[in-house]
């Protein structure tokens, strides 16, 4: 154990799920790089992590983590504590009047599987998205013309001093990818809203989205999804490849040939060769077209 994570244990002795010292970040990030956390936390449920983080020393930093599929991770890992929620927060009800209840830990894609199978439409777009709930309630993850704000109701999480807590859709100020919840709250749940759908409406909807993933997106490569923000009235793809940034490369990472807004790992890359291409692709598209490109991913940890 490191001295950190034997300081935390023996701050909650009560203690249920599981501290991890110098977890490899690199297993968990679609990009699979990236240094390891200083400690990881697996919670075993609500309880156990609002004791916790009551106990948690204010100084330790706390960053919850989902399915990774958003995060570019530095090489010298993050220091403090990475919070994973674990099975027992993947749970996925369906409620009457087209809701389901769902775990932040949930994949994306179950819900949709679960919404098909109880005829319950508006979830067809999380069948392409590779993230958890968690990660798509703070991104306001959406494709295809649907947003998760536009199906939540309430959203359930507990904050740094271990407080359980409730927003509503308005709470969560949700706007194009971004939420403006407290950056403290760890989600651990939400209410979402569908409406009545045939089956074969919804699956017709779902097999949409599976074609376009796969003709148009490098979803079998090692990436974070779209790199950067459409800015206003821009795609970022089209800015980035009218700056000839398609295929260039630093090191082992690459624009990818086949969507410019997406930065694939394509062998070998380290944090750094990914986050320095990012920002190469952002000074040439800002010298090329004036526009200032916005980070969509999420960068997180500190350099090597
Ligand atoms: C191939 C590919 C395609 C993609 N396509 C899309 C797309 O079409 N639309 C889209 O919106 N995104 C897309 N993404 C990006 C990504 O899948 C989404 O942003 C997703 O919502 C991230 O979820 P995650 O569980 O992987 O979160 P992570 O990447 O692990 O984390 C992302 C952010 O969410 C926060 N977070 C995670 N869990 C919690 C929690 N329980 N409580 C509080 N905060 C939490 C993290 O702190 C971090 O800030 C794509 C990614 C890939 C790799």
């Amino acid at each position: 154990m490191s001295a950190l994570a034997d300081r935390l244990a023996a701050l909650t002795p009560e203690l249920r799920g599981r501290l991890v010292a110098g977890q490899r970040l690199a297993d968990i990030a679609w990009f699979r790089v990236g240094g390891p956390a200083e400690v990881l936390f697996s919670p075993s449920d609500e309880g156990d992590l609002s004791y916790f983080l009551e106990r948690a020393p204010q100084d330790v930093p706390i960053y919850p983590i989902g399915l990774g599929s958003n995060l570019l991770v530095r090489d010298g890992g993050m220091p403090g504590v990475v919070i994973r929620l674990g099975k027992t927060f993947a749970g996925i009800a369906v409620e009457g009047d087209a809701r389901l209840r769902v775990g932040a830990a949930a994949a994306d894609k179950r819900v949709a599987i679960a919404a098909l199978e109880a005829g319950i439409g508006g979830f067809a777009f999380y069948h392409g998205i590779p993230g958890s709930i968690g990660g798509a309630l703070r991104m306001n993850a959406g494709a295809h013309g649907t947003e998760t704000s536009d199906r939540v109701v309430e959203v359930y999480g507990v904050d740094r001093s271990g407080a359980r807590r409730t927003f509503s859709n308005a709470d969560m100020g949700y706007a194009y990818r971004s939420s403006k919840a407290p950056q403290d709250v760890i989600f651990t749940g939400a209410l979402l809203q569908g409406y009545p759908e045939t089956e074969d409406a919804i699956r017709a909807e779902m097999d949409a989205v599976a074609e376009h993933r796969e003709t148009k997106q490098p979803i079998k490569s090692r990436t974070g999804g779209s790199t950067f923000k459409n800015p206003p009235g821009h795609s970022a793809w089209k800015l980035i490849d009218a700056a000839g940034c398609r295929g260039f490369r630093v090191g082992g990472a690459q624009v990818s040939e086949m969507h410019c807004n997406f930065l694939i790992n394509v062998g070998g890359a380290t944090g750094a060769d990914i986050e320095s291409l990012g920002e190469e692709v952002r000074r040439r598209v800002k010298e090329h077209s004036g526009v200032e490109l916005e980070w969509e991913i999420k960068r997180i940890g500190v350099a090597a």
